[in-house]
């Protein structure tokens, strides 16, 4: 059996190599679906409408031009995790950042690139809808969580 380089649980999201760092992300692609913001209470609300650039693998097809594509898609630096207050509890920065081991399921444990996908845990698994299929003033209607 091969073992396993687990550097997430020796190293802080700001010792990581880049390549550590990108592997990280297992593919879940939560952070694609659209979000609404409270601007009273600056709570953040989760809708089930994903970006209209994820593939059905769940990957970006747009990955290499994504913020000219669309200026709201994330770009996750690792000073940056603690801001992204809405990232969801399952999410391998913030578990990272929390001092939490990785889920059993997550690509850098299976060694398989597809396991987020396959073990049922990324927003495939959701009844998401492409966010270019509803008018804007419509998304409040689709919110389906509140971030924690
Ligand atoms: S929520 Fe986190 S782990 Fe999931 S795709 Fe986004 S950055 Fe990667
Ligand atoms: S551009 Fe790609 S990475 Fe960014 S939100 Fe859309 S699908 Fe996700």
């Amino acid at each position: 059996m091969k073992k396993v380089n687990a550097f997430w649980r020796e190293k802080t999201l700001t010792e990581m190599t880049a390549e550590e760092w990108e592997s990280l992300c297992d593919g879940c692609a939560k952070c694609c679906l659209q979000k609404l913001e409270d601007e009273d209470t600056d709570e953040v609300y989760y809708t089930n409408l994903v970006c209209r650039y994820l593939d059905a693998q769940c990957r970006c097809k747009v990955y290499n031009t994504r913020h000219e594509k669309v200026p709201s898609c994330i770009w996750l630096k690792p000073a940056d995790v603690s801001a992204f207050k809405w990232l969801p509890d399952t999410c391998a920065y913030r578990l990272v950042y929390e001092g939490k081991d990785l889920p059993s399921w997550h690509p850098l444990r299976t060694g398989k690139p597809m396991s987020t996908v396959k073990k049922g845990k990324s927003v495939l698994h959701w009844p998401v809808i492409p966010d270019d299929a509803v008018p804007e003033d419509e998304w409040e209607d689709h919110i389906i969580f509140k971030a924690e």
